[in-house]
Order: structure tokens, then C-alpha cells, then sequence
């Protein structure tokens, strides 16, 4: 640690929070080890915020000094060392391996997780622990719009296309994203859209202050996406806005979609999703006369029990519009998490390996064994999803320890209730975070780690952008690296190699993994970061120049051609009755961050949004007997959760919104379904149904 007074004169780096990644400097005074004053600067030559933060950037030095740090780890409650603390989870670990078998240990990682420690998990798991029951918590945030990318393109890379691309749109079409809320500097590029002249559409049950933008507000009920998707592809194939020549060119499949679509008739659309004709006939009208236009999705379509299909519906009709592939044009998913795509692509997921990589492919299988000098043989197989793994913990079959980096799954969980009894159970959980997270206050061994600004490491904001976030300022005393954490137990665990705490070394070992695979960062070095800003994936080789637009000439599948896929729509796995007659949707607000673990504790954040409430329409809330302010119980077959009532005229009167950052009772995902998506293993955040009460 430093011991002589200076000034930090502020290093270039990247928000800790969403997927915009925004550019920012940090700057700090520095003494003794101790970080004080911390400034932050927004960067100018980051094209996703382009010189813009909003408030959860410019309140982010508050995380480097807050009060409610971890410095020191805790074992059973009581502070240990790290060696007893390292020592302690490793006997722990390896005496239930020992006496369950390997996936007896289960490992669960994060989207907020850099590339280097999303990879050094994955083959943690796999090499240093050999269990198959390793997932994440990106399974809860943009897996059915990746499953759904991989069935149309064959890859999924989010956006697949500069951001500064919408700007030059002529219309866009946002399906369920609120990013005015929760990442304000993105609209920056559909307020210059719309300044040229474009047309921007909403389709959201809220009338959020992304809608409240919009030329166009559908204002969908709740859990009918797939079927408004499916009545826009009826009217653009029946008023003529197909682009047959595309069709023919680049895509197969059409012909099973145009028949499925051909009894969705407006009117049919109509009565299930609430939105008007004439507004889905105007949309219509917006996309097909563009000369270039998107398609985006977010959360509100994805996080359903239906959501890759729902997404696939989407993808259809920008197909069916001749968009996707073409320049200035095109589908995107809009990820959420701090590292949503670079911490999809390198292995911390059940079914994968390093490089967006299936983990049931031998070819992939052979090529990081050979990475990590291992048997092929030897690499476990897929293992539960998210949900399924929480939900198993402490069972018969299930495992008996989990290890937990980047994430606070008693918040975030969908049935909350039952993962903290599934919590529990265990013989063994180790949490590694900044805070004691709801989660971490649960574990048997908490181990401090560093942050964002105090370690250096890649992220892979929302368009497939690498970039470099820098160590900015010093760690405290007392804390260690998530990579350090993984190489320390790895070491107890036999593993003194292969588990390196650098992370440009883990990142030059992540390079030769993904070379070959769709996400292939081989030629991607974090000099080349530094130098030009940012390096798009797939990029093969030192002199390859990136490729912002991965899909111009061909798309990712075999025979180079997008596929559409038919899908049907259905309604929500629980909808509302008699006994539950309002249907819950839940999500973000502007001031706080997923589960809230970290903006929570930062002041001006919690006097912006300080508690969780329950927004509701006047007459539901007069048909109640409850007034604006009053305290609410909103209740589901699994749960009941409290918040401040909130009136607001623009929300359907047959749904109640409450944001999902919450601890205690304000928890919204004590009510959450547990159903899940077929494909994608998406639980379905999006909607239930409850009934209110007015609390005692
Ligand atoms: Fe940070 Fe996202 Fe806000 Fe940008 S928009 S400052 S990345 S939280």
C-alpha cells in the first residue's frame, strides 16, 4: 500500500453496473492505502454513452469507500484469516466431494462478472472441482433472447451492431426494454433517431418513461407479446411490407411461419393483447416503410415461460422485414448485466465451454481439454440451469455445498422463499462479495473481494464490445480478487497450477480457448483494447480488425441463412382467476441496480428510490380502500411481499407493478412463478398473478 500522500490523476475505465459499460474516469486521493474524494469523469470517446452517465455512474465512487465494505473474511459469523478461511472451504469442499462425488459441490457465478473470472469459474467447476452443477445468474436475465438468437442466426451476439447505428434508424421497435430507466444514456442514440425524423414504438404494460418517449405506446397485457409479435407479422405479410427478394436470399423457413401467422388476425390479436388495431397497423406501417429499422427486445418479453418463442416471433417479423444482417438495420436483444454477453460466452453456464462453445460438442470438448491440459473424457457434462440448481440445493440428489461469486440469489431468485430454505439445507455455502449481501449474511464462509475500480479485467458491453476495465485506485486492506479466491482454493484442492490470479494471463489462456468458436477473442489482446477503445467479437486473429457486424454477408448457421422458426402463442403458466385476480409484473427503476446489494447502500440512490412499492391504478386502489403512500401486501400462491402504494392513471387497471431490488418483505421475487422456459430454462419474472390487501 502506498504510504506517502498523492493524487491519482484518474485512469480510464467502465461503470460497475449495466451493459452500456459506460466509459468513465476515475480519479482518487489516496493515503496509506485509503481511497478517499473519488471523482468520476464520463468518457467522451465511449460511444455507448458518448460523455452521458446517469446517476448510478456518477454515484459509483461511493462503492470504493463505503462504510459497509467487507475487509475481513468470516467463517460461522466469526472473523478468520484467509488461510483459515481458505482452508476451512476447501476441506469442506473436498470431504463432500469425497463423500457425495463431484456434483455433490455446486458453483454459481454472475453477468456482472468480468471475462477473465467468468472463465476461471467455468473451468474451476469443471477441472479444479470436476462438477457438472455449475450455472449463473444471466440465466435469469437474457437466456431466452440468446437461445432464441442461436435458433434464427446460429450465434448470439446481442446486438449485432454498433449502437450508434440506431441513430441512422428510420424506426424502432422496442419490445419490453424500459432503458430510459435502466440505462438512460442509451437514448441518447433515439433521441438523435428521432430527431432525424424516425418513429420509435413501445410495446410495454406500463407506460414507462421509455413508452411515455415513444411515438407509438402499445400497451400490451401482460404475458401476450408472443401473440401481439405474431398479429404485427400478420398485418406486415397482409398490407405487403415482406421483403420477398431477402427472404429468398437469406433466410429458409418462411413459408411455415407465413401459415402460422394467417390466424392471427388483428382483431384475434386485439382481444388478447389489449393493444387497438390501428395502433398494431401503424407499427406495421413505422417498420415496413423504414428505410432502416430494428427490431429490440428486453426482460418484458424474455423473462416469461414462453420467452424464446416469444423472441423468436419477434425475430420472425424482423426477418419477414428484410432487417436483420443488412446494414443499419436488425434485431438486437438489449442485455441487462454489467457483463450480460462477455459473461455468457465463457463457460460459466451449464451447457457450455469457453467461446460460446456447446459443451456437448466432442470438437469443443477435445479443443479446451487440450487448453486446460486435461482429459476430454474427464470434462463433466451439462448440469442444471440456474433455477433447477437452486432449487435442488440440499436434496436427496442435489448438491450439499455451492460456492457463489457475483450474484445474490435471495433477492434475485424467482420464489425466493424457497431458495432460502434451499439455502438452508446445504452442509456448505461460501459467498464471495464486496457486501454481506442478503446472501452472503446466509453463508458459512464469506470472502471479501475486490470491485470494480480496484482490479483490472475485460468486460463485453451489450453491442459485443471487449473493453478494458482498469484498476483505478487501491484495494482495501484485507480484501482479494475473485480470481485470487478461485486460484487459492483451486491449490487446496490439488490444482497449484492452471489457476492463475493475473488477469491478462487468465485472459491470454481465455484467447486460445475460444479460438474457433463463435465468440472467438483469439485476437483480441488487452493492448489492442487499450489502444482502440474497444475490440468487437468475433475477432481470429492479431490483424483481424473485429467485426462489428457479424452478420452482412451470412449468417451463423451452416448454410449461412437465417431460419424462422413457427411459434405459437399461449397464455402466461399462471394466469389471473377468482382468487388472483391482477396480474404482477415486476422490474427496475432508475436509481437502483438487480438485486440492490450494491446501490442500496449508496445515499443519494436510496434517497432517490428508497423502498419497494406497489404501482397501481387509481380505481383498483379505490376499489381496495388504499391511498397513495399507504402500505400494501401483495400476495401469490407462493408468497406475500409489502410496499408503499404507488397511483399512477397511465398503468392497466388489471396490473400492479413492484421493482425487484428489495430486501426483507419488499422482495417481489417472494411472489415470482418458478415456471421455466423449455428452452432456455428462464423462469417466468414477468408475470403471476396475486390480490392486494391493505397491510395492518
Ligand atoms: Fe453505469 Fe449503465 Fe448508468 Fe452507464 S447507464 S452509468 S453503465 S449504470
Amino acid at each position: 500500500h502506498p504510504t506517502t500522500e498523492h493524487v491519482k490523476a484518474g485512469t480510464a475505465t467502465h461503470c460497475p453496473y449495466c451493459a452500456l459499460q459506460c466509459g468513465m474516469i476515475v480519479a482518487a486521493d489516496e493515503a496509506d492505502g485509503v481511497v478517499r474524494n473519488v471523482s468520476i469523469t464520463p468518457r467522451r470517446d465511449i460511444p455507448a454513452n458518448a460523455g452521458g452517465l446517469c446517476q448510478k455512474g456518477w454515484t459509483a465512487g461511493e462503492l470504493l469507500t463505503n462504510g459497509e465494505r467487507l475487509t475481513t473474511p468470516l467463517v460461522d459469523g466469526r472473523p478468520a484469516t484467509w488461510e483459515e478461511a481458505l482452508d476451512h472451504a476447501a476441506s469442506r469442499i473436498a470431504a463432500i466431494r469425497a463423500e457425495h462425488g463431484p456434483d455433490a459441490v455446486a458453483v454459481f457465478g454472475g453477468g456482472g462478472l468480468t471475462n477473465e473470472k467468468a472463465y476461471l469459474l467455468g473451468k474451476f467447476a469443471r477441472v479444479a472441482v470436476g462438477t457438472s452443477q455449475i450455472d449463473y445468474n444471466g440465466r435469469f436475465c437474457m437466456s431466452s433472447a440468446a437461445a432464441a438468437s442461436i435458433r434464427a442466426f446460429g450465434m448470439d451476439r446481442g446486438m449485432p451492431f454498433p449502437i450508434t447505428d440506431l441513430a441512422e434508424a428510420d424506426a424502432v421497435l422496442i419490445a419490453g426494454g424500459n432503458m430510459a430507466e435502466t440505462m438512460p444514456p442509451f437514448i441518447r442514440h433515439l433521441t438523435l433517431m428521432r430527431e432525424r425524423g424516425g418513429g420509435l414504438i413501445v410495446a410495454d404494460p406500463r407506460r414507462t418513461p421509455t413508452a411515455a418517449a415513444a411515438d407509438l405506446h402499445l400497451q400490451i397485457t401482460p404475458g401476450t407479446d408472443l401473440a401481439l409479435a405474431l398479429g404485427l407479422l400478420h398485418l406486415a405479410i397482409a398490407e405487403g411490407y415482406v421483403d420477398d427478394d431477402y427472404i429468398a436470399a437469406r433466410t429458409t423457413g418462411f413459408d411455415a411461419v407465413r401459415t402460422s401467422v394467417s390466424a392471427w388476425w388483428p382483431e384475434r390479436v386485439e382481444r388478447i393483447t389489449g393493444v387497438p388495431v390501428a395502433l398494431m397497423r401503424e407499427t406495421v406501417r413505422l417498420l415496413g416503410t423504414a428505410r432502416r429499422a430494428m427490431v429490440l427486445t428486453g426482460r418484458g418479453v424474455e423473462q416469461h415461460a414462453k420467452g424464446t418463442d416469444t423472441v423468436t416471433a419477434f425475430i420472425n417479423l424482423a426477418l419477414a422485414l428484410g432487417l436483420p444482417g443488412t446494414e443499419g438495420s436488425g434485431y438486437a436483444c438489449i442485455t441487462g448485466q454489467g457483463n450480460g454477453q462477455g459473461g455468457r460466452e465463457h463457460g460459466q453456464k451449464a451447457d457450455q465451454l469457453p467461446g460460446y462453445r456447446r459443451i456437448d460438442d466432442p470438437a469443443a470438448r477435445a479443443h479446451v481439454a487440450s487448453v486446460w491440459g486435461v482429459d476430454p473424457a474427464a470434462l463433466p457434462g451439462p448440469g442444471r440451469s440456474a433455477y433447477e440448481l437452486l432449487d435442488a440445493l440440499g436434496t436427496r440428489d442435489g448438491p450439499r455445498a455451492l460456492l457463489l461469486f457475483g450474484s445474490n440469489p435471495l433477492v434475485s431468485a424467482p420464489h425466493v422463499g424457497r431458495v432460502i430454505d434451499r439455502l438452508a439445507s446445504l452442509d456448505l455455502l461460501v459467498v464471495c462479495d464486496i457486501v454481506l449481501s442478503e446472501t452472503a449474511a446466509a453463508a458459512d464462509v464469506v470472502l471479501p473481494t475486490t470491485q470494480w475500480a480496484e482490479e483490472t479485467g475485460t468486460m463485453t458491453n451489450l453491442e459485443g464490445r471487449v473493453l478494458l476495465r482498469r484498476r483505478s485506485v487501491a484495494a482495501p486492506s484485507g480484501v482479494r480478487s475473485d480470481l485470487a479466491v478461485l486460484s487459492g482454493l483451486a491449490a487446496r484442492l490439488g490444482h497449484p497450477r492452471g489457476f492463475p490470479d493475473d488477469p491478462e494471463e487468465v485472459f491470454e489462456e481465455l484467447r486460445r480457448a475460444s479460438a474457433g468458436g463463435p465468440a472467438d477473442y483469439s485476437g483480441i489482446t488487452y493492448e489492442r483494447i487499450a489502444e482502440e477503445g474497444g475490440v468487437f467479437w468475433p475477432c481470429p486473429s492479431e490483424d483481424h480488425p473485429g467485426t462489428p457486424r457479424p452478420f452482412l454477408d451470412r449468417f451463423a448457421t451452416p448454410d449461412g441463412r437465417a431460419r424462422f422458426t413457427p411459434v405459437a402463442h399461449r397464455p402466461p403458466a399462471e394466469d389471473i382467476d377468482e382468487d388472483y385476480p391482477l396480474y404482477l409484473t415486476t422490474g427496475r427503476v432508475l436509481a437502483q441496480y438487480q438485486s440492490g446489494a450494491q446501490t442500496r447502500r449508496i445515499a443519494p440512490l436510496t434517497e432517490a428510490a428508497p423502498e419497494a412499492f406497489v404501482e397501481l391504478h387509481p380505481d383498483l386502489a379505490e376499489r381496495i380502500g388504499v391511498a397513495d403512500g399507504e402500505r400494501l401486501q401483495v400476495i401469490s400462491r407462493r408468497g406475500s411481499a409489502s410496499g408503499v402504494a404507488r397511483l399512477n392513471s397511465t398503468i392497466r387497471a388489471d396490473t400492479v407493478f413492484m421493482p425487484f431490488h428489495y430486501a426483507a418483505e419488499g422482495r417481489a421475487n417472494l411472489l415470482t412463478n418458478t415456471a421455466l422456459d423449455p428452452i432456455s430454462r428462464m423462469p417466468e419474472f414477468k408475470v403471476c398473478a396475486v390480490r392486494l390487501e391493505k397491510a395492518a
